[in-house]
């Protein structure tokens, strides 16, 4: 299997995103150095706990893995993903396929010198869905199984257009992320704040329950740090909270505040990177299109005249030929 067999986020089948006015010049992202038919040996570093609580019901890790020596060192940019190839056989007695992670660190990693890449990996925990067994995902359990100085197969780096602007300052921006989507924020904004927060970025983070919130402590810490600079906006969808008086989505929380996000939604400045759960995506292109006129609204989605004018009937199937990114517009879903 190679890096693109799971997923594709530069498939060459999808329609390639228009430029409009403020297009991103994005980062040189090198891609497949260490390839699936030739991974290399790296070595787990740190593992624990990063939701809120560690009573959440999730079981989310921000595991760091020791590149040192191999060609990943030194070579991701932040927002670019990595393959793990999990030990052993799946069913039919092949080799376990690799799984994409997103990389968590910044460009220069945990410890500012490229050796440590990080990620934020999510426990796999179903009902079976023939029977009533317990089914555990194998490579997300796997990872989270591996205690610190385990050896671990990996490959990469893989992505070259959910990366930061060749130079971030001429960009602002708004990252929406449900669950471990926030995993390549985590390193883009730490880029930014390396530069000292040369623009404007807004967060909208999605959790289940207050306990799951990935990363509390540090996000709040760079809202503490970069003032109105930096907008944090968790957003839980299962209860509400003192801060939030009713549960909502992420494209629920983009209308809540969009006279906030107007002027930010309408600068030709402005980019939207979208990370998370397969199909986020629909909701929030529909929230978008609530808050701008169509002028605006195409900055970043080109509406083909076809489909319904309302974006109620708007469809996912519609994404990426009819409802159709601009470059000002990324989107990593899986
Ligand atoms: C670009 C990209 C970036 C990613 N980044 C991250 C990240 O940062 N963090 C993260 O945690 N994940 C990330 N993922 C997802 C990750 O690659 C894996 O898909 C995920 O960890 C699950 O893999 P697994 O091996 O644990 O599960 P698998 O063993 O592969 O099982 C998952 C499969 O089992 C099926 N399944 C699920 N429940 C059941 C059931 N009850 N009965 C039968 N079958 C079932 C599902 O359809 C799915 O196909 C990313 C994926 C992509 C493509």
């Amino acid at each position: 299997m190679t890096e693109r067999a799971q997923h594709d986020p530069d498939s060459p089948k999808k329609p390639s995103p228009t430029q409009v006015a403020g297009s991103p010049l994005l980062r040189e992202a090198r891609q497949h150095l260490v390839r699936a038919h030739e991974p290399v040996l790296a070595t787990v570093r740190a593992s624990r706990i990063c939701t809120r609580s560690q009573k959440s019901a999730a079981w989310v890790r921000h595991i760091e893995i020791d590149v040192s020596g191999t060609p990943l060192e030194g070579s991701w940019v932040s927002g670019q993903s990595f393959g793990v190839i999990p030990p052993g056989q799946d069913p039919n007695g092949n080799p376990h396929k690799l799984r994409l992670y997103s990389i968590a660190s910044p460009t220069k990693g945990e410890t500012g010198d490229g050796t440590i890449l990080a990620t934020t990996t999510k426990r796999l925990i179903d009902e079976g869905w023939d029977n009533h067994e317990l089914f555990l995902g194998v490579c997300s359990n796997y990872l989270c199984d591996l205690d610190e100085g385990a050896p671990i197969t990996i490959t990469g780096p893989v992505g070259k257009r959910f990366v930061l602007p060749e130079d971030p300052s001429k960009h602002d921006y708004l990252f929406i992320s449900t669950g471990t989507g926030i995993a390549p924020f985590r390193g883009m904004l730490g880029d930014l704040s390396e530069l000292g927060m040369p623009s404007k970025a807004t967060l909208i983070t999605g959790a289940p329950y207050e306990s799951d919130i990935l990363y509390f402590e540090e996000f709040m810490a760079l809202r503490d740090r970069f003032g109105d600079r930096f907008t944090y906006l968790p957003t839980i969808s299962r209860h509400s909270t003192p801060a939030q008086t009713d549960p909502m989505y992420v494209q629920d929380r983009m209308k809540l505040e969009s006279e906030r996000l107007l002027p930010l939604l309408k600068s030709e400045r402005t980019l939207i990177y979208i990370c998370g759960v397969a199909g986020m995506e629909l909701g929030i292109i529909q929230a978008l299109a609530g808050i701008l006129d169509p002028v605006s609204l195409g900055q970043y989605v080109l509406v083909d005249p076809s489909i319904p004018s309302d974006p109620e009937g708007w469809e996912r199937t519609m994404i990426p030929r009819k409802l159709k990114p601009t470059k000002r517009l990324m989107l990593e879903v899986y």
